[in-house]
């Protein structure tokens, strides 16, 4: 089997693997490329060969593992995409939500006119989304399917979000002989708020690892003490805090906490508002998924992770007037990293007050608004106003949905595997590179970092190891 990593290596976004045995060619997911714009421009390359692409394995329903299979389609690809129940109906929410943004991004573009193609036209439309869709099939944990003669294909619970999943793929070699390998797509953690970690490893030859968090480690502190104590600080002040969170999982997770703090009598029964429609749509699924195995048990127990202070803001109208409202109170709403959605607003009203305080919940990257608030900068500019930031900016950095370093070799290690070789990707250079001797050194596994657009021969790296 010949493997070439054509996204998310070298960087954590646009991930695509291609698989080829023989003249069969598959995908292990194919997502949006996400941050700078030399890199969002690699979403417009047409594949050339996605006719010939008989199927996509994808891990989970996360925009940049999923975002660009509309694009697929559209490049010829009419194979099946197979994907867990609820990947499945997280990507129906999010693929669609996806092409709003490119069809309102390609309009404004026409608008203002800054566009280099004329007219600009959107990454994907919805009717692409609606074809693509149309190509999933839906297959459970743990059941093997037969893809084709020459490979078969078991998901495993990785503990990442609702639905995600590793990939085991059984094969045979160039010599006829069985193989496996192992995708593990982006995998969670035992301090997940409202998860199950992710399923053991079983038996492989080579396992393709992300590495996301190589060369970082999350903090161990429960992140409900440290979410209380920051809640506490800007309720005690009649302040409104503002927690700035993606759509899907994070917001899930914070709605839990905020209600276990309040049920405790730990932090204030103020009203709480979710001002994000997707969060909204997400928190549905959660709930019409909440039985089937993915939750820990005791959250399926207390049956309802809401508090009970919540209401959920719908129409734009609605959303404007909470800019009017005073605290103490809490709103939550996406994007997490602040560089778009409704929580714009709320950041550019609440953040001049110095009675109120934004809290952080997620990764920020370079670039990003939310990144300038955590580097501490005293203005802040949004929707070309220059805003002094006055309200205390605090950082949650325990409710990471992946696995930092330790995670990942512990989980390896209680796995009790042994594979041939491990590949990393999804991860930053140097965060791959220090990630590899690491397992190197503390599990004696051979490690290797892909490189963007390299291609591995599994078979001939198998042999070469014999010798
Ligand atoms: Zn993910």
């Amino acid at each position: 089997m010949k493997i070439s990593f054509l996204g998310g290596a070298g960087g954590v976004t646009g991930s695509k693997t291609l698989l080829e045995i023989g003249k069969e060619k598959y995908l292990v997911d194919y997502g949006l490329y996400q941050g700078s714009s030399k890199s969002r421009e690699k979403n417009w390359k047409r594949f050339h060969i996605a006719s010939q692409v008989s199927a996509v394995f994808l891990t989970h329903a996360h925009i940049d593992h999923s975002g660009l299979l509309p694009r697929l389609w559209k490049d010829g690809f009419r194979g099946k995409v197979y994907c867990t129940r609820e990947t499945f109906k997280l990507c129906e929410i999010l693929l669609v939500d996806s092409a709003k943004i490119h069809e309102e991004d390609a309009k404004y573009a026409n608008k203002k006119q800054y566009s280099r193609h004329k007219p600009a036209l959107p990454l994907y439309t919805l009717e692409e989304v609606e074809e693509i869709l149309k190509r999933f099939e839906v297959v459970n944990f743990e059941k093997e399917i037969k893809v084709s003669k020459n490979i078969s294909i078991t998901f495993y619970w990785s503990g990442h979000i609702l639905g995600s999943s590793f990939l085991r793929i059984r094969y045979k070699d160039e010599n006829g002989q069985e193989k496996k390998v192992v995708f593990s797509g982006d995998i969670g953690h035992k301090r997940n708020v409202l998860l199950n970690p992710p399923a053991l490893l079983c038996e492989m030859d080579y396992l393709i690892l992300e590495s996301t968090y190589g060369d970082k480690l999350h903090a161990r502190i429960p992140a409900k003490e440290v979410l209380g104590m920051y809640l506490n600080a800007i309720l005690k002040r009649s302040g409104v805090a503002v927690i700035p969170s993606f759509s899907v999982g994070r917001t899930q997770d914070v709605l839990f906490l905020v209600k276990e703090l309040m049920d405790e009598n730990k932090v204030p029964k103020v009203p709480v508002i979710l001002d994000s429609p997707l969060s909204k749509k997400a928190n549905k699924i959660f709930n019409e998924c909440f039985t089937k195995g993915c939750v820990k048990d005791e959250i399926m127990e207390k049956g309802d992770i809401y508090p009970t202070t919540i209401s959920e803001v719908e129409s734009a109208e609605e959303s404007k007037n909470i800019a009017n409202a005073d605290g103490p109170m809490i709103i939550i709403s996406a994007s997490g990293m602040i560089d778009g959605g409704r929580v714009v607003h709320h950041v550019k009203n609440r953040v001049v007050d110095r009675k109120n305080g934004i809290i952080l919940v997620g990764y920020q990257p370079k670039g990003t608004k939310g990144r300038f608030l955590l580097d501490g900068e005293k203005m802040l500019r949004l929707h070309k106003q220059e805003l002094p930031v006055n309200a205390t900016i605090f950082y949650v950095n325990s409710l990471s949905a992946h696995g930092d370093y330790l995670d990942l070799i512990e989980w390896i290690k209680d796995s009790k595997v042994d594979p041939k070789l491990i590949i990393l990707n999804h991860g930053e250079e140097n965060g791959s590179k220090h990630f590899k001797m690491l397992i190197e050194s503390q599990l004696e596994i051979n490690a290797t970092v892909a490189e963007y657009g390299e291609e591995f021969n599994l078979d001939n790296i198998y042999i070469k190891n014999k010798l």
